[in-house]
């Protein structure tokens, strides 16, 4: 079946709710679920193209409104022209970085760029929720992103469009999915769900929409109502991926990559942020993490002992970046090889034992077997949490 978004999504195999699938878009095909490493706007060219190629990474992101007010000459188009490649691009909008400034971006404006750059996805311009927000406040926003929808596909003549919904309780879903069905004709064979980061971080006036266990209802809800939609989350990327993809997320970013390598951070699979020196208020490595770190086999620890991943220096930043990116990716792959096997629930209880996720999951866990999704509670649940 044709549809107007130019998206067309395969499911293949199932895991409680985690899947692995396939989108096509336009352009090319995706495998499921995946990671978008999302572009600085000030790192330079060699430094986020070295990181992400040595990695053989899949997917990556760029925002419109960062390319229309910082690109003055040309780099970052360069740049994404030339990873885009080999990987996929996904163009965001950049409604979420303008909802905080004076700046107004258009319709036109978004897609006239995403149309340059022919990225593989060209996230439709949307407007957050604000959870401090009234409702009528809120509604108003989710009324103007359909009304973008409406106005992109009518001047699309190529690309893939991802709808964007909001909303933090079943009725103002209902409304938005509703209205994109309206809009499509039929249900959306894909979509992107915003506005959820900000529970997850617990930031002002979450609390008041549910806080944190409503991302998880929030995805479950929407992976029932559409089981054979692909589901982008905006902004999630990190460890709670392997929360929200055992709750039907196929698709979700990791945008602080750079900003984190610059600062010192090392990652671990299912380990929160984590520094090599010793200083005040941050988290070391443990001796075990340090052990697990020798085992790693990226480009980067394969060559180089842990000292020269330490100091400040441009070349150590970069092996971090290296390290980071590289664990991330090959999550993925680890993913969707244990959705595959039919054991992502052992794999993401493994992983995210020690993490500040572990209660989230455990919650989750229950709501998907209070669906049937699985028999009885994970059985070892007691000795992982
Ligand atoms: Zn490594």
């Amino acid at each position: 079946m044709g549809s107007r978004i130019q998206l067309y999504f395969t499911k293949y195999k199932q895991d409680g709710f985690a899947r692995t699938g396939s989108l096509k878009t336009w352009r090319r095909e995706i495998s499921t679920p995946t990671i978008w490493f999302g572009l600085s706007v000030i790192e330079r060219y060699d430094f986020q193209h070295t990181v992400l190629s040595v990695n053989n990474a899949e997917c990556f992101l760029a925002n419109a409104y960062d390319l229309l007010s910082q690109d003055k000459n040309g780099e970052r188009r360069r740049l994404i022209r030339d990873l885009a490649t080999k990987m996929c691009f996904k163009c965001d909008s950049g409604g979420f970085q303008t909802t905080k400034r004076e700046t107004k971006l258009t319709v036109k404006q978004v897609y006239s760029l995403q149309r340059e750059l022919e990225c593989d996805i060209a996230v439709q311009l949307d407007f957050p929720l604000n959870p401090q927000a009234s409702r009528e406040s809120n509604r108003t926003k989710i009324d103007r992103t359909l009304k973008n929808l409406e106005e992109v596909l009518a001047i699309n003549d190529k690309l893939s469009i991802l709808p964007v919904i909001h909303g933090y309780d079943k009725k103002m879903l209902d409304y938005a999915l509703r209205k994109v069905g309206d809009i499509l004709g039929h249900d959306p064979p894909a979509v992107g769900v915003g506005s959820l980061v900000p529970l997850l971080m617990t930031s002002k006036g979450s609390g008041r929409v549910g806080g944190k266990r409503r991302v998880i209802d929030t995805l479950i809800y929407i992976r029932q109502k559409l089981p054979e939609t692909f589901l982008h989350v905006f902004g999630a990327g990190g460890t709670m991926a392997y929360l929200i993809t055992f709750c039907g997320a196929d698709s979700f970013d990791y945008v602080g990559w750079v900003q984190k390598a610059g600062y010192g951070v090392i990652q671990l699979p299912g380990v929160s942020d984590r520094f090599i020196s010793k200083r005040k208020k941050r988290k070391t490595l443990s001796e075990e993490e340090k052990k697990k770190l020798l085992e790693c086999a990226c480009p980067a620890c394969r060559q180089y002992s842990l000292s020269a991943f330490q100091d400040r220096s441009s070349h150590a930043r970069l092996l971090r970046a290296i390290h980071n990116v590289y664990v991330y990716q090959t999550e993925i792959w680890r993913i969707r090889e244990s959705i595959k096997e039919g054991t992502f629930r052992e794999f993401v209880f493994e992983r995210l034992k020690n993490s500040v996720w572990a209660p989230l999951l455990r919650y989750a866990d229950t709501q998907l077997v209070r669906l049937g999704a699985y028999p009885s509670r994970y059985k070892k649940i007691d000795a992982y949490i």
